[in-house]
């Protein structure tokens, strides 16, 4: 896990308020991590990352594990570069790993409608496994329209786009080692100094 220092600084006037600290996110997916490893303790998981957003979360979530489990990763699109869902999903990178007897769980960044999870689980449990679980790192609140069912949930956060740890938009951003608001239809030129909490 990173040490990110008291005062890292970020001058982009596309991030906004902080969301989830830096110290909150490395707290909470260590306490993932011990349940997961307290649940998981007779068969050990096969971690299934959602690319490319879960991708820290993932790799600091697989250490706080104190298991042999094993990872895959597959890649999906439903946003494109655009901040609002499309509702099409599609499988971009599969799953090397056959999942038949295995005790799956997919790592998902965020869930915000719920239909790439949906789509997910159905994909992955037509895949025979022995068990099939969801851990999401975030979950915004009040937007998905069915009940989703999630096993492990890092944070609920109010509905509004967000960039970090992972999480993108239009590629950028994902290596800010906090959550923070998007923040659209910034002047040209404006400059905002953020320090980390
Ligand atoms: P859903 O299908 O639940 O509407 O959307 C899930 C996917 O959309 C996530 O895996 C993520 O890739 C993307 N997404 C949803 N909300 C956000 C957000 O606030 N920020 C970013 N960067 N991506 C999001």
């Amino acid at each position: 896990m990173i040490d990110v220092g008291s005062a890292v600084e970020f001058t982009d006037p596309h991030i906004g308020r902080v969301v989830v600290p830096a110290a909150d996110l490395q707290c909470r997916v260590r306490e993932l991590g011990e349940a997961i490893t307290a649940d998981y303790a007779k068969r050990p998981p096969l971690l299934v990352g959602v690319l490319k957003g879960a991708c820290f979360f993932l790799s600091d979530l697989a250490r706080a594990i104190r298991l042999p489990i094993e990872m895959d990763f597959m890649a999906v699109s439903s946003y494109g570069s655009a901040t609002h869902t499309s509702g099409v999903v599609r499988i971009v990178k599969d799953l090397d790993a056959d999942l038949t007897d295995r005790h799956v769980i997919i790592v998902e960044d965020i869930v915000d409608s719920g239909l790439t999870l949906s789509y997910l689980r159905r994909n992955l449990a037509a895949r025979h496994p022995a068990s099939l679980e969801v851990v999401a790192l975030l979950v915004k609140e009040g937007l998905q329209s069915a009940e989703l069912d999630l096993a492990y949930v890092g944070f609920r956060i109010p509905p509004e786009f967000v960039i970090g740890y992972g999480l993108d938009a239009a590629e950028r951003y994902r290596n800010l080692p906090f959550v923070a608001a998007y923040v659209e239809g910034v002047p040209p030129g404006t400059t905002t100094t953020l320090e980390q909490p």
